[in-house]
């Protein structure tokens, strides 16, 4: 079966135990502002230009019949409007690069077995993100299923947002949820991701009910979700929910995915946002331990 993958990345140290490969999948139902991966939020192919990369060299221009690239001396720009795919063959350098393409379940299998020693030197395994990779459960399946008979470690990074029938097709496979919560304000939440979060808490509640294994973690984004109003209600729910979750993730916010927005061609939403700063990441990280949770702090999500 095929699915559509944005990426597979090898030696990932932060998306859950040991080392692990991080498989991105295509195609999100949220549309946070902050996204990092903002190639991975549709589920088509999409291409990435990295002007940074052109060394002026003029192949692509013999190509160009629509006008869609602008080159003066090593400076490129480009009409993401325009078809920019047929550019790949004739650019020596890798300026344009598709992304989300569709690849066999199988495919995606033997990659990640690739890394098998060093998921069992380190108790690592493999870790599906995206995007959302429950909007493509028949394909996850398909790979975790071959995975989980080599014996490797399962995490899946989720934002919740599906119908709970995606999360019982995976869940024999599956060791290890990284549950992302974004808001518990419901308007807040609407807000900054473009989607009500009633089906995120409730998927939620549904997992910890049955008693997985979930790592919750929650990005911090200065005065937007780091503020007294957001945090009084997280506290309250997780109250609740004091022995619910392996450990609490507190992420702070970065804007490592500007350049992608740009190699899209899209504007970055979050041009001028600031990080939260250290005291109120303790704060919370203070309050949250007083309430009997594991806490770790990271700096990269
Ligand atoms: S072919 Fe590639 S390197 Fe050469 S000018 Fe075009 S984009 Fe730049």
């Amino acid at each position: 079966m095929k699915g559509r993958v944005t990426n597979i990345q090898r030696y990932s140290l932060h998306d859950g135990p040991g080392i692990r490969t991080t498989v991105f999948f295509a195609g999100c139902g949220l549309r946070c502002l902050w996204c990092s991966n903002p190639e991975s939020l549709r589920n088509e192919e999409r291409i990435m230009v990295f002007t940074s990369r052109c060394t002026g060299c003029a192949a692509c221009l013999s190509i160009d019949t629509d006008q869609a690239l602008t080159l003066n001396g090593k400076s490129l720009t480009f009409d993401p409007q325009k078809d920019l795919a047929k550019f790949i063959a004739v650019c020596p350098y890798k300026v344009f690069v598709k992304v989300n393409e569709e690849v066999e379940a199988e495919d995606v299998a033997n990659t990640c077995l690739r890394d098998r020693l060093f998921y069992e030197e380190s108790r690592g395994g493999v870790t599906f993100s995206g995007g959302e990779p429950l909007l493509q459960p028949e394909f996850l399946k398909e790979v975790v299923q071959r995975l989980k008979k080599e014996g490797i470690h399962i995490a899946i990074e989720t934002a919740g947002n599906v119908g709970f029938e995606s999360f019982e097709v995976i869940d024999p496979y599956v060791d290890l949820y990284l549950y992302d919560l974004k808001f518990i304000d419901p308007v807040q939440h609407l807000r900054y991701t473009g989607q009500n979060n009633e089906i995120i808490l409730s998927n939620l509640e549904r997992l910890i009910q049955l008693k997985k294994n979930i790592v919750l973690r929650m990005v911090l984004l200065n005065g937007i979700n780091d503020t007294d109003q957001e945090w009084d209600k997280r506290f309250d729910w997780l109250k609740h929910h004091s022995s619910s979750f392996q450990r609490i993730e507190l992420l702070a916010y970065h804007n490592f995915g500007e350049g992608k927005y740009v190699a899209l061609g899209e504007e970055y939403p979050m041009k001028d946002q600031k990080k939260t700063d250290e005291i109120r990441i303790q704060e919370i990280k203070g309050k949250l331990e007083s309430m009997g949770f594991e806490v770790h702090v990271e700096n990269a999500f």
